[in-house]
C-alpha cells in the first residue's frame, strides 16, 4: 500500500468521525507491515475533556488487538479543515512512545500533503527513559 492509498482509508475513515460540537473531522489510518489497517477517528463527548482524537483511536485501535511500534509501517491523519491535521499535543506524547521516532505520519487536507515523524513533531521528548531513576 502506498502512502496515498493510506490517506485514501484515512479519509474513509473521516465518515465515522463523531465531531457535533467542532464539526471538525479528523480521520486516522495506521498501516502495519504485515498489511493490517487500524482505522480511527476523532470521538467528541458534550463534557469536552472526554473525547479523543483520531490518531489516539488508530494507534490505540492497533495497540489493543497487540499490535507494538515495531510492527507499524505508517499512519496517516486527515481532516476536512483548510490546514493539515498536524497532531495536539497530547497525541504528539502519545506518539512518541507509542510509533518509533521515524515512522512515517503523513498529513493532509486533500489540497496540501507533508510526511513527517514525531522526532520532527517533539523535540526533547519525556519518555519512560526518564522515569528510570
Ligand atoms: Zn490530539
Amino acid at each position: 500500500m502506498n502512502n496515498q492509498d493510506l490517506v485514501n482509508k484515512a479519509f474513509e475513515a473521516m465518515k465515522d468521525a463523531y465531531a457535533p460540537y467542532s464539526n471538525y473531522h479528523v480521520g486516522a489510518c495506521l498501516l502495519c507491515k504485515d498489511g493490517r489497517t487500524f482505522k480511527g477517528v476523532n470521538i467528541e463527548n458534550a463534557s469536552y475533556p472526554a473525547g479523543v482524537c483520531g490518531e489516539r483511536s488508530a494507534v490505540f485501535a492497533a495497540y489493543s488487538n497487540g499490535v507494538r511500534k515495531d510492527d507499524i509501517e505508517a499512519i496517516a491523519i486527515v481532516s476536512d479543515g483548510e490546514t493539515l491535521a498536524a497532531p495536539c499535543g497530547v497525541c504528539r506524547q502519545v506518539l512518541s512512545e507509542l510509533l518509533n521516532q521515524d515512522t512515517p505520519i503523513i498529513l493532509s487536507n486533500g489540497k496540501l500533503y507533508k510526511e513527517t515523524n514525531i522526532n520532527e513533531l517533539l523535540p526533547m521528548q519525556f519518555g519512560t527513559e526518564d522515569l528510570n531513576k
